[in-house]
Formats: structure tokens, sequence, C-alpha cells
């Protein structure tokens, strides 16, 4: 039995809920209770696995507990980005080697994904825009920039390059010295997109909230226990994110990581006036340690994602959220000087679980289980498509994208503490400085 003593915290920062309408969780669990399958996780991952299994089998009970309510994990405090394609090649070597792979699999979680949003009606701002790869310095374009174009090429894969007056007019800032944009990337709010999925799950599924897993068994059959309840079931599918060392799975493999983001609040007619009445965009940075990660949203906001840290505790103080919050204004206020005066309205931090190699926690774990965490700060695809592959497994199916899934590898051994944090710490510390012309 695994006795489950780290749980997830929802500190209440989140900025993507707070500019949505109050919202009724569901109940939590409170009786004793049995499924064919259970789904421990409602974010991406969760909600694919959960979904597909309904779909796979529409007379069996799929019941989805959740430790928090719907959009206040990663899934929905993330900046919105639903990418096809390969991160950047700093960050995922294993991962573009195996480029055409990972695309397939991309798009087919955007592809489910959008099946959902246009079957029910989900209001999240899911904006086929696609996004701006920037570079800040000149260093930047030759090494980020310019061979991510050579591995586009190389995957056949179109794209536009833009130089700096050209990056402008779009963008509405002179910051950038260029930058390429592809199409195939959506932008949404991932709080209202998460809270959707859970929201219209098949009449099959039964989703509690607020409902924590404080201790569980996988023996024959799966036992989870919660404060008032406990549900039974032959199979679980284990979509807890980096918290799936704590049920005892991929122990050292895991690495937790907190991040943040800042929304500001929405611009007036004259500020969007002085950006150039630009169309809304997303913009990855060419090194995603360094750089800033923006968007202008729908309803005129801009999008600050800086600073991950190395965070095994899972908790972030108030006081260093402040001051990243201050950071965030700081790097807006470079970035946007024809726009005094906006501030930053929410800053939040978020849990992105990373592998060393790159490489998702994804598969059979155990006789009756299956997992589809540690999404690699790419969630929004990789984590709807692992989990509903992972559903696909549970229940016998085959297919060539679950060929494609495991061809991507599984999560190599990390270290022990604390030489773990001195060598994360450490390599964080040298991306930052390798890289400060990006900041
Ligand atoms: C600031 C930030 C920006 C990001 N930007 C992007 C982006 O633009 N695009 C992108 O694709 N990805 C992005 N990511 C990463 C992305 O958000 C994650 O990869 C993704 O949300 C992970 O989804 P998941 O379903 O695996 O995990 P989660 O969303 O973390 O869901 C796991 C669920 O498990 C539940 N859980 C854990 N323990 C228990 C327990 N004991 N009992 C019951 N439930 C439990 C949690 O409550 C949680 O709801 C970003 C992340 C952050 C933080």
């Amino acid at each position: 039995m695994s006795r489950i003593t780290l749980l997830p915290k929802d500190d209440r920062s989140n900025g993507w809920s707070a500019i949505l309408p109050r919202r009724e969780p569901r109940a939590p669990l409170a009786c004793d209770t049995s499924a064919d399958v259970v789904v421990i996780g409602a974010g991406f991952a969760g909600l694919g696995a959960a979904r597909r299994l309904a779909e796979l089998r529409p007379e069996a009970r799929i019941v989805i507990v959740d430790a928090q309510q719907l959009g206040e994990n990663a899934s929905g405090r993330n900046s919105g980005f639903a990418i096809d394609l390969p991160h950047n090649v700093g960050s995922s070597l294993e991962e573009l080697r195996k480029g055409h792979a990972y695309m397939r699999l991309a798009r087919a979680g955007i592809a489910s994904l959008r099946q959902s949003v246009r079957r029910h009606g989900i209001d999240c701002d899911w904006s086929e825009d696609g996004k701006y790869h920037i570079a800040s310095s000149n260093r930047g374009v030759e090494e980020i920039l310019e061979p991510t174009v050579a591995e586009l090429d190389r995957l056949g894969e179109p794209y536009e390059w833009l130089g700096r007056e050209q990056t402008a007019s779009r963008l509405g800032t002179r910051n950038f010295a260029a930058s390429v944009f592809t199409r195939g990337t959506v932008l949404l709010n991932p709080a209202a997109l998460t809270r959707g999925l859970g929201d219209t799950l098949p009449e099959n599924v039964t989703l509690y909230e607020n409902s924590p897993v404080l201790d569980a068994e996988f023996r024959n059959a799966v036992t989870l226990r919660t404060a008032r309840g406990s549900v039974r079931a032959p199979k679980a599918i284990l979509a807890v994110n980096g918290l799936a060392m704590r049920f005892g799975f991929w122990k050292r493999k895991l690495l937790n990581f907190a991040a943040h983001a800042s929304l500001s609040r929405p611009l007036t007619d004259a500020e969007h006036a002085a950006l150039g009445e630009i169309k809304p965009w997303g913009a990855t940075p060419a090194n995603a340690f360094a750089g800033v990660t923006m968007r202008y949203t729908n309803d005129r906001r801009i999008l600050i994602r800086q600073n991950i840290h190395f965070c095994p505790g899972l908790r972030q103080s108030d006081e260093r959220r402040a001051r990243i919050q201050a950071d965030h204004q700081r790097l807006f206020d470079q970035r946007f000087p024809m726009l005094r005066g906006v501030t930053m309205e929410h800053t939040w931090t978020g849990f992105i679980c990373l592998s060393r190699n790159g490489t998702p926690g994804f598969g059979q774990v155990a006789p009756n289980v299956w997992s589809a965490v540690c999404q690699n700060a790419v969630g929004v695809p990789k984590g709807t498509i692992s989990g509903r592959l992972s559903a696909e497994m549970a229940l016998g199916e085959d297919s060539p994208l679950i060929a494609d899934m495991i061809s991507l590898g599984t999560p190599t051994t990390v270290p022990p503490r604390p030489f773990l944090d001195i060598g994360v710490r450490g390599r964080l510390a040298y991306e930052l400085f390798r890289n400060r012309h990006e900041r």
C-alpha cells in the first residue's frame, strides 16, 4: 500500500481561472464505490484517458478522481500553447531525432482537443493562430533559430522567416532580432479548456473533484482511499504528473520544477493602437529556460512566462511569487515601453514535470496500472494523447500511435538527493548564464 504524503495544493494564484466566471465543482467522493477503470488525475492526461475509455467502452463505468478543482492544476495554469512541433533544438534532442513520431502524436492530441471543443462548444478562446519562435539576440538567431529552420527543412515543415522589422510589425515590439512563424500551434485559455473537457465528459464517466487520494493499493484490484470514501477497480490509469513517484512509480525518474506566468490587465483601445492594431499572437523563446514566452490574447492581455526552478517539494512562497511578479513587470516594460502604466494583474505558479532525457512516463507500470505522466512542459497536446493512448493500452487495443509513443523512450534514473539538487540547480544556472543574451 502507498500512503500519499505529498498532495497537490491550490495556492489560488491561477490568473486564467481568475478571469473566468465562477464554476461549481463536482461533489467530492463521499462513499465506497467501484468502477471498471479508475483514472487518478484530471489534467489533460487524465481527462484524455477518461474520455477515450468512455468512447471505447460506452457500457463501462469509469471513475476519475482529482485532489483539486478542474483547471487549477498545471493543465489549467500553463501558457496555453498547443504546439504541434518539437519544442526547440536545445531542450529536446531526443524528441527531435524522433521528429515525425513526435509530430504525429502532438497533432493527434490537438485533433482530439479540437474535436471536443467543436462538438461541445467549449468556450476557451481556441485560436488556430500559429506561433512565433523568437530570438532576442543575434547569437540566439545563430545558435537556435537557424538550426530550428534547418530542422524544419529536414522535417519538410513549412515556416516563415521574419527579420526584426517584420517581427515588430506582427508582435508590436522591436525587442526581437528575428522570428520563425509556423502555422500549426493553437492558442487557448487552458483553465477554460480543462474545465470544459471535465464538464463534458461522457455519461458513463463520474468525476470527483476535491478528492485527494490518501492511499493506494495496487494488487489484484486497485483500491484508492480518500478522506471520505474509496474506489475499487480492476484497472487504473495514473495521470498525476510529477506526483507519480508518491504512488510508488517512476521513482528517481521524474523532476518537478516550478514555472511562473503573469497576465496583464486588458489593454485599452488607445494602448492597442499604440501596438499597431496587431492581431493576437503567441511567441516561444529560443531558449525555454532563459527566454520569455509571451502572448497577446484575444481579450488584449499580455502574458509573460519566465522563471523556472527546481522545486521537488511542489510549494512556492507568496514572497517569492511577488518577486517574480516584479521581474515579469520589468520584462514587460522593457519589451513594451509604449505601454507604461499597464500592470501585471495576475502572477501564478504551476508545476511541470521533466525527465532527464526528455521522455514521457508512459505505458504499463504494473499488472493493472497504466501511466500517462511527465509531459516535459508540452502537456496540452502530449498529455492529451498520452492519456488517450494509455486508455487504449489498458483496454488491450493497439495502434500505430502507441508504437510512436513507445518509440520516444522512457525516463532514465537521476542521482539521489542532495547530488540531484546540486546537479539540476548547477545545470540550470549554467543554461541561464550561457543564454543570458536571450533574457
Ligand atoms: C507556467 C506553465 C506554462 C506552461 N506552458 C505550457 C504550454 O504553453 N503548452 C503546453 O503544452 N504545456 C505547458 N506547460 C506544461 C503543461 O501545463 C503540463 O505538461 C500539463 O498540464 C501536464 O498535464 P497532466 O495532466 O500530465 O498533469 P496535471 O495537469 O498536473 O494534472 C495532474 C492531476 O493529478 C492530480 N493529483 C495529483 N496527486 C493526486 C492525488 N494524490 N489524488 C488525486 N489527484 C491527484 C492533481 O490534482 C492534478 O489535477 C506549462 C506549465 C506551466 C506550469
